[in-house]
């Protein structure tokens, strides 16, 4: 297994321990009954469970499965960022490990690909089995994330997706440290097109994107791919000098006219404070930039990996490219 292979199937896993046999099957079944020549890159992100005795036992039964074996948990994002770093494969698909987004997909992706497109994104169309909850922020998410970047998200699309060999080349480039992987392959350009499917359940286990990392994600973003948080800033100082502004004139206009002073300690404090809320919103939304360029200017490394088992590792150029440093 020298030669690259035609597919590279990267899926992140984090504690999927019960779901990865069934994963490992499906997606052979699959690609099998293709005749497509694929590697299976199991990325752990630092699982706690028992994810990489089961990654190792299928590397050992398959030389099609290689493991890429992160330092500890660095995130879904990280982790897809750590796959396409050493994806060897012509095409390189991005899946996750709970089989909420059929390997038989990849098929069709693979056809589009094969068409001369450089992304193809997964499209869902339906999602079967999520909860009302999860179906309510993603969609709040999705338009959030468009309202407020230039980049033109496709909405309902996740991290399910296929990419050309140039899109994975031009993808290595972006090296930020808080990433939005389809904010990013968005950026790239290229040839892009979506295919519908629709999303299953949850194969096994629960998701590990509760509302909090939802927000993060959401602000990860916005913050990177837009200033228009900053701009709010601007305007709604703007608008808030304009209303006092106004109301200081009325309030010399009433003791000049009538000779009525206005009266009040409530109103004053009410104004007092709530400028100083809205300074201070101000002043952490510039603070959340400022982490950010503190971030970059550390220059650490993305990830670290611990271990690579990979046939064929480090006999193509690229797939060892950074080796052990992420950057
Ligand atoms: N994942 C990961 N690191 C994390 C969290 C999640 O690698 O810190 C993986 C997880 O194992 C799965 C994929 O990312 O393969 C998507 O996570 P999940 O299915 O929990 O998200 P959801 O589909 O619910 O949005
Ligand atoms: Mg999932």
């Amino acid at each position: 297994m020298n030669q690259p292979p035609t597919l590279t199937i990267i899926v992140p896993v984090y504690n999927e321990e019960g779901g990865l046999a069934e994963l490992y099957a499906r997606v052979s079944a699959v690609m099998l009954g293709a005749g497509v020549d694929y590697e299976l890159l199991l990325v752990n992100d630092g699982s706690s469970d028992r994810s990489l005795e089961r990654m190792l036992d299928l590397h050992a039964r398959d030389p099609r499965v290689s493991i890429l074996d992160l330092s500890r948990n660095y995130g879904h994002q990280l982790a897809i960022t750590a796959g396409l770093d050493y994806a060897r494969g012509q095409a390189v698909a991005v899946m996750d490990a709970d089989l909420q987004d059929p390997p038989e997909v990849l098929l069709l992706m693979l056809d589009r690909w094969r068409e001369g497109f450089d992304v193809v994104y997964g499209v869902r169309h339906r999602r079967a089995a999520e909860s009302a909850f999860k179906l309510g922020t993603a969609w709040v998410f999705y338009r959030a994330v468009r309202l407020l970047t230039s980049i033109d998200l496709p909405v309902d699309t996740g991290d399910f997706r296929l990419l050309s060999r140039r899109a994975v080349v031009a993808m290595r480039q972006l090296r930020e440290q808080n990433r939005f992987v389809r904010g990013m392959v968005r950026w790239i350009g290229f040839r892009q097109t979506g295919v519908l499917y629709e999303r299953q359940a949850r194969f096994e286990g629960h998701t590990k994107y509760p509302l909090i990392r939802m927000v993060r994600l959401a602000a990860d973003a916005v913050l990177s791919f837009s200033i228009v948080p900053l701009r709010l800033a601007i305007v709604s100082g703007m608008v808030f000098a304009a209303a006092c502004m106004s109301y200081a004139l009325y309030a010399v206009y009433l003791k000049f006219t009538y000779g009525q002073v206005v009266p009040g300690w409530a109103s004053l404090m009410v104004a007092i404070l709530f400028v100083g809320a809205v300074q201070l919103v101000c002043l952490g939304i510039l603070g959340e930039y400022v982490g950010r360029i503190y971030d970059e200017v550390r220059g650490r490394p993305l990830y670290l990996v611990g271990d690579v088992k990979q046939a064929g590792a480090g006999l193509t150029g690229d797939a060892s490219e950074p080796e052990n440093t992420g950057r």
